[in-house]
């Protein structure tokens, strides 16, 4: 377990994703992360897909419902902890959501001292370079990654080098408000939200794959049938 000092500044976590729909894997990050890195705020933010982008029948906001409902229970279930929420800001966009666009908003609203860590999966570290302005990202915030299953640390080509160049330890995620990217062993859940979707229509048991607030929606909603 890292020890980070005293004299830290505030922290904030932020794990985008499409949670399409959100399960256990998910909160199980969520909640590792924030405690390895000492975050003092977790905040799940639900990303925006254009319709024609969209599974169907799934909007952007049963999504974020089925977030809200998923923290709502994990919450009550972790009295001892702090609370995780969801922020709907990419939910108001018309257009996909580009990740830059939105820490660039976190920094206007809460200014340049704050910490903020954008965390994600080791798959999402390893298309990072798709991403839109990726080199620019850790001049908005850090980065805290998660290990997952059946995905390794790039180790060739551009992205494994600016890999290497911004690795740093988790205490720099309190020393500075941005800049380091932070990989961390978590606790390993074989779970997708792909693999969910396929169960779904397959009329597979869901246990232990999803919150079970979040299975009733999905069930009395009827979602991810086609
Ligand atoms: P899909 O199967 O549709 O791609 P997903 O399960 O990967 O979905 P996303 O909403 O795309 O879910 O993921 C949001 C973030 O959660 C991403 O950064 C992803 O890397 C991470 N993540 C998802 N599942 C896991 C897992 N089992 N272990 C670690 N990280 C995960």
């Amino acid at each position: 377990m890292t020890v980070i000092s005293a004299n830290k500044r505030k922290t904030l976590g932020v794990f985008g994703g499409t949670f399409d729909p959100i399960h256990r894997a998910h909160l199980q990050m969520a909640r590792e992360l924030q405690q390895r890195l000492q975050l003092d705020e977790m905040r799940l933010m639900p990303c925006h897909i254009p319709p024609h982008r969209q599974a169907p029948g799934v909007s952007s906001e049963r999504r974020a419902q089925m977030v809200a409902l998923a923290i709502e229970e994990d919450n009550s279930k972790s009295r001892d902890v702090k609370a995780l929420q969801v922020d709907t800001r990419e939910l108001n966009r018309d257009r996909l959501s580009f990740t830059i666009d939105t820490l660039k908003g976190l920094r206007d609203e809460l200014g340049q001292s704050q910490s903020i860590c954008l965390c994600m999966g080791m798959d999402s570290l390893a298309s990072l370079d798709k991403w839109h302005c990726w080199q620019e990202l850790l001049e908005y915030s850090h980065i805290g990654v998660a290990a997952r299953p059946g995905y390794e640390i790039p180790e060739v080509g551009g992205l494994a080098n600016w890999i290497k160049e911004n690795r740093a330890s988790p205490e720099q995620v309190h020393r500075s408000s941005r800049g380091a990217l932070v990989i961390e062993q978590c606790s390993l859940l074989a779970i997708s939200a792909t693999e969910i979707r396929i169960r779904i229509q397959e009329g597979k048991d869901l246990s232990h794959l999803l919150p079970e607030s979040v299975e009733r929606f999905i069930k009395l909603e009827g979602l991810y049938k086609e």
